[in-house]
């Protein structure tokens, strides 16, 4: 059933002003199942946080359909709460400790006070005593952590990340990948964009290759990566 699928779009498109006839995404369809980590794999340039920041409804698409949970997304309605997203650059009160922050971006949601979420996204970003300090005080890594550990506040069933590894050291991109694989076991549903093949490969059950604004597979994580196939060729860059 559609109201059972976390996401499903058809036909999406977007082409930026002043970009002239390049299409940033060009009629991309694909859907996630729960309990899938689905990943966006494609190089720089590729349409993947185009893709997520329409799924967001941070940017609206030209072309094309987004259905949350079998809601059709339209401009300018609320964000599901149903939905948690990470973008680079999340914006925290910089003088307020990363707690305060997470309690204080939990309130503004509107809705109610569950400190056993605040526990579990806190435990996720692994910040130690840490949380309790002035966010200005974070290093790029621990604000980054914090900033996916607020997209995973109340546990969302469906989580999108953009590049949540970027920034991080090795150590705490495999902490991620944990992250993202028991967030799905437990049957939600992950999408996690990424440039890095080798990276996906490991955490997600499916992938979406795009490239160029298009998509140029889809379908289960090993049935892409053991197929020998050329156009994954030049993906795999940085
Ligand atoms: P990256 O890994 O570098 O973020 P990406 O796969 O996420 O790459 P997008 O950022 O979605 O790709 O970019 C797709 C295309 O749209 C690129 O050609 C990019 O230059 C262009 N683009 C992205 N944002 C804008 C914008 N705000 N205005 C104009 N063009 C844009």
């Amino acid at each position: 059933r559609l109201a059972d699928m976390p996401l499903r779009i058809e036909g999406l498109t977007k082409r930026y002003a002043g970009a002239g006839d390049r299409y940033a995404v060009r009629d991309l369809s694909f859907q996630v199942r729960r309990g899938q980590v689905l990943g966006l794999l494609g190089p720089n340039g590729a349409g993947k946080t185009t893709t997520l920041r329409m799924l967001m409804g941070l940017i609206r698409p030209d072309a094309g359909e987004i259905r949350l949970f079998g809601h059709l997304v339209t401009p300018g309605a609320p964000v599901l709460s149903r939905v948690g997203a990470f973008v680079e650059g999340a914006g925290f009160l910089p003088h307020l400790s990363g707690r305060a922050n997470l309690e204080l971006y939990w309130a503004a949601t509107g809705r109610p006070a569950a400190d056993a979420h605040l526990a579990e996204a806190l435990e996720i970003a692994g910040l130690g005593p840490a949380v309790d300090r002035a966010v200005r005080t974070y290093s790029q890594g621990m604000r980054q952590r914090l900033a996916i550990a607020q997209a995973m506040l109340g546990l969302p069933e469906l989580l999108i990340l953009d590049e949540p590894t970027n920034g991080l050291d090795p150590p705490q991109i495999r902490a991620m990948r944990d992250v993202m694989t028991g967030y799905a076991a437990e049957g939600r549903t992950v999408i996690v964009s990424s440039h890095l093949l080798a990276e996906v490969e490991q955490t997600c059950t499916h992938l979406v290759v795009m490239d160029g604004g298009r998509l140029v597979r889809s379908g289960p994580v090993g049935e892409i990566t053991g197929s020998g196939d050329t156009l994954l060729v030049g993906i795999d860059i940085e």
